[in-house]
């Protein structure tokens, strides 16, 4: 049996159910949070403020769209999706301008925020200062108020436990619009208690979020890219209400996550792509596992947005407590080298159990990368290039259509809305 260093206490799952305790072995032991260099995030924040792959990986995003939507069923389940929650995301820009309906009292009301999330199914909701550091250039000044509520929405079990597959699909998007609806009734109440709430649709983030999340004590940064949570690791979808309440600030916690994933590392050898690394490097100021982007995008435009690295976690299946205990107790990650927890499905491709992984054709990896007009200018360069420097008036035509194109979408923020911020952003962090 390993010495436990501290223990963790959090709410239950469910709101209403006992806390749990989690135990943190005293060799997993980091720091709260994750280990983090101000002075860089600073300098990073001011010198290469963040952006969206959407604008910045335009030309890749819409590649990956068109490949997506070669699969006839999920073309149709993406419409609808789209359809619905562009409302949503609407309704949440519209928050920005509504004013309290009372006079505030002055009290602090932190733990009424809290309950009325939990009441309305988040599964965790946190405190933390907004932080500026992490916005995208183009949402600079779309949201004022000081204090971020940090929630996170459970992703159904069962159809997770099927990754890649339609069935995941459909909860992963449905978990995005319920979600959204509690945010706006959590925005509704706060505005009720005296103070202003802008609610914020997780498809029109202002940033990655993850770092506040930390920051609220909600989990630890894994090494798939996601925040790991207590209860259900990174299967959950994670939104913002920011607020100017009279409220109080959570710390970060160590849940021995971070040093956990250096142990476990079942997404690092379970992913197709191979998309992510064994080891931490320091990245923008915080010490990370960092995801290789270009091998990750491929196979989620390819296998049903993949998302095996949620599926294989043992966190995801198994929950915090059942995964400390078991290791504190054995030494071992409960779980790896199992094929309840390893085993996936690729369709058109077969299964694959522990120590077992596709193989791709070397040309699977390409695809246009950077902005569209990058893309268009490269592409304008290698024909130019193949015709030995004649450059004929076909060829400057399409490139001025590509260029009018990526202009015109430039500014198209609503266009940009469908960051799917858990994971692929949190490549910036
Ligand atoms: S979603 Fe990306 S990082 Fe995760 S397992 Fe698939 S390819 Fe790997
Ligand atoms: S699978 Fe293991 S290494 Fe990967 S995020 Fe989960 S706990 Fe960390």
């Amino acid at each position: 049996m390993l010495k436990i260093g501290h223990e963790v206490v959090r709410p239950g799952a469910k709101w209403g159910d006992a806390d749990v305790t989690i135990p943190v072995p005293e060799e997993l032991e980091t720091v709260p949070g994750i280990p983090l260099n101000n002075r860089e995030v600073d300098w990073y924040a001011r010198e290469y403020p963040l952006e969206s792959i959407n604008y910045t990986e335009r030309a890749s995003r819409d590649w990956s769209n068109a490949l997506r939507d070669t699969h006839v069923e999920m073309r149709e389940i993406r419409k609808e999706h789209d359809k619905l929650n562009r409302g949503l995301i609407m309704a949440g820009r519209a928050t920005a301008e509504l004013d309290p309906t009372v006079e505030p009292t002055g009290e602090d009301v932190t733990q009424k925020i809290k309950d009325k999330a939990r009441e309305l199914g988040y599964l965790e909701v946190g405190i933390a200062p907004y932080d500026h550091r992490y916005e995208f250039q183009s949402k600079k000044g779309f949201t004022f108020l000081p204090h971020a509520i940090c929630l996170a929405y459970e992703q159904d079990f069962e159809p997770t436990q099927t990754i890649p597959s339609v069935d995941a699909e459909i909860v992963h998007s449905s978990t995005y619009r319920t979600q959204a609806a509690a945010g706006l009734e959590l925005g509704n109440y706060i505005r009720s208690l005296g103070y202003k709430a802008h609610v914020i649709h997780s498809s029109d983030a202002t940033g990655p979020v993850i770092p506040m999340f930390v920051e609220a004590g909600l989990g630890q940064l894994g090494a798939c890219g996601y925040l790991l949570t207590p209860h259900q690791g990174n299967r959950c979808r994670l939104m913002m209400v920011t607020t100017d309440a009279e409220i109080s600030y959570d710390k970060p916690v160590d849940y021995g996550i971070h040093a956990f994933c250096q142990v476990c590392q079942v997404c690092v050898n379970r992913c197709p792509g191979r998309a992510l690394m064994r080891d931490k490097i320091w990245w923008r100021g915080l010490e990370k596992n960092k995801l290789y982007f270009k091998r990750c995008r491929p196979v989620m435009a390819r296998y049903l947005g993949c998302g095996v690295c949620m599926k294989v976690c043992p966190i995801q299946k198994y929950g915090l407590k059942n995964v400390m205990e078991h290791y504190a107790s054995t030494g071992q990650v409960l779980g790896k080298g199992t094929h309840d927890l390893e085993g996936y499905t690729l369709e058109g491709k077969g299964y694959f159990g522990p120590g077992e992984m596709p193989v791709f054709d070397r040309d699977f990896f390409d695809m246009p990368t950077g902005t569209i007009e990058d893309h268009a200018f490269e592409d304008f360069k290698s024909k130019a290039r193949a015709a030995g420097g004649d450059i004929s008036e076909g060829m400057l035509s399409e490139l001025k259509e590509e260029m009018v194109k990526a202009l015109s979408q430039e500014y198209d923020i609503v266009a940009m809305m469908d960051n799917d911020l858990n994971n692929i952003d949190a490549d910036y962090i």
